[in-house]
């Protein structure tokens, strides 16, 4: 482990074997950026006070440890190694790499993008930030969610140059603007984005270790100096300067989610079992402040026996919401909060999410979902109807008064002005939807910077986080398509961040 005070001696030639090349040309350079980030300057006292397991571990040092593989912890890395800080690993405790990035549907939301001007696409990063904190109710913090719409385009941009192209726009629920960046032949943006930073990782030699479990932040002094991890039944200390939490949320684990929200008892999770909040836990443990934990999103369009989210950008390409009866009862484009209460309203609690020939052509999950088993396929709506048990009448009624407003430039009576598409006659489909918990927008308290923030606002030296493990910057209702964007933003952020305390 080098601390601040190794830098000094390092820099007189001493210990220079321990650190790495940056770290040693670096030298007292680096302690102005430490001292600047809340770096610790102290040499670590009693490691065994803050280790309980002990201190025959295995320890290793790095100048950063990255806690998750998910969309942030990557991106983390990779912005990191770019800019110099090259002695880092990332931890992943499941054996899949990406985490719930993995089952990103919709898009990475971005303004003032190439992409958009290519399209003739008006957008501004001042409507984009206000869209996004009027989606969030006002409840978001105003500086993080204009650093995350200011930096967007630039993140595109950065995607673009890894190879991971995401210039196929469409609408989400809440957006003015088409500003949802898609990959080219718009596919769900997951299997594009982890696949595209997994690669860039590994052609930089970034090491991942699998089945590496974060259990705990080391501590000295106030300031957080590395992690206690689980590797193959075994514990090792990883030392560190740097503690990027990139742990992702809570759905997977039932117990804290009905910790922070008692009502969510029995509601199936779209999220990854991995996904069970342990970065909440590490952080607090330290100090860092948790900020509006119970808010937890609930995704209106989540089948219900595979937890399949259908992503938004089906509703987006035209489908409708029916209840049982063949009524549509919400405007399906409205934020999600306000579609899983409507649907929860209808009887049984459920909807019908139905489509054309067209959504199902182009939108690429579809064939996926229907891969799956779950789309219910109809010669037309009255065949469709019998299928789902709905009055082959009356949603006869619903499809050709949704069809008006597109083509009799009818007002429809729910308010839904976007992905107004008039369905095509001939085959119909129908996916049975409900409510599922979805993301984690509360979490721990950052800056700008990403430095983890006490209850005080002051940065727990040595301790940083990016992506869903982070609270305050949707608010009380994410729009879809802004926690690719937040964690792309953000996770680039983290890594210029903390390799600059090193430049
Ligand atoms: P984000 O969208 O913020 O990047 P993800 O859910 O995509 O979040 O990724 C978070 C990743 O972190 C997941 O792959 C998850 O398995 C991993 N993870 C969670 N807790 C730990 C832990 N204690 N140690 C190592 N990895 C963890």
């Amino acid at each position: 482990m080098s601390t601040a005070t190794d830098l000094i001696e390092n820099a007189s030639g001493m210990k220079a074997a321990q650190l790495s090349r940056r770290h040693f040309v670096a030298g007292m350079g680096a302690l102005g950026a430490t001292a600047a980030l809340g770096l610790s300057g102290c040499a670590p006292k009693d490691r065994a006070q803050i280790a309980e397991t002990g201190e025959d571990e295995e320890a290793e040092d790095f100048d950063a440890v990255i806690i998750g593989t998910g969309g942030a912890g990557l991106s983390a890395a990779i912005a990191a190694y770019d800019n110099g800080l090259t002695n880092l690993v990332l931890l992943e405790k499941m054996n899949v790499t990406g985490g719930n990035t993995n089952f990103s549907s919709s898009g990475m939301n971005a303004s003032e993008t190439k992409f958009q001007k290519e399209q003739g696409i008006e957008d501004s990063n001042d409507l984009f930030a206000q869209e996004t904190l009027d989606g969030g109710h006002n409840t978001g913090d105003p500086e993080l969610v204009t650093f995350m719409c200011d930096n967007s385009a630039e993140a595109i941009d950065w995607l673009d140059s890894l190879g991971i192209t995401l210039d196929n726009i469409t609408l989400t629920g809440g957006m003015s603007v088409k500003r949802c960046h898609r990959p080219t032949d718009g596919s769900a943006v997951g299997l594009t984005l982890v696949p595209g930073l997994v690669s860039a990782a590994e052609e930089r030699g970034i090491p991942i270790r699998m089945k590496c479990e974060a259990k705990e932040l080391i501590v000295n002094d106030g300031a957080v100096e590395g992690v206690l991890v689980d590797e193959g039944g075994k514990s090792k200390k990883l030392n560190a300067h740097a503690v990027i939490l990139a742990s992702g949320g809570l759905g997977a684990n039932q117990e804290m989610v009905t910790k922070y929200r008692p009502d969510l008892a029995g509601y199936v999770t779209t999220n990854q079992p991995g996904a069970t909040g342990d970065g909440y836990a590490m952080a607090e443990a330290v100090g860092a402040e948790l900020v509006q934990m119970d808010q937890i999103q609930i995704h209106p369009t989540v089948e219900q026996e595979t937890s399949t989210l259908i992503a938004e950008g089906v509703r987006g390409g035209g489908a409708i919401l029916v209840n049982s009866e063949g009524n549509r009862f919400f405007n399906e484009m409205s934020t999600r909060d306000k579609v899983s209460a409507a649907e929860l309203e209808q009887p049984g609690k459920f909807a019908w999410c139905v489509f054309d020939q067209q959504v199902y052509d182009n939108n690429k999950a579809v064939a996926k979902y229907d891969k799956a088993g779950i789309v219910v396929t109809g010669t037309d709506i009255a065949d469709l109807a019998t299928k789902i048990e709905v009055d082959p009448a009356a949603l006869q009624t619903t499809v050709d008064a949704y069809n008006a407003i597109t083509t009799d430039g009818a007002t429809d009576e729910f308010g839904r002005t976007e992905g107004c598409i008039a369905f095509a006659p001939g085959a119909m489909y129908a996916i049975k939807v409900a409510p599922g918990i979805h993301h984690a927008m509360g979490g721990v308290r950052i800056n700008a910077n990403n430095q983890a923030l006490d209850s005080d606002g002051n940065p727990i030296p040595g301790l940083f986080a990016a992506g869903e493990v982070t609270g305050g910057i949707h608010g009380n209702n994410r729009i879809g398509g802004n926690a690719v964007c937040d964690i792309t933003v953000f996770g680039k952020n983290v890594g210029e961040v903390v390799a600059g305390m090193f430049a």
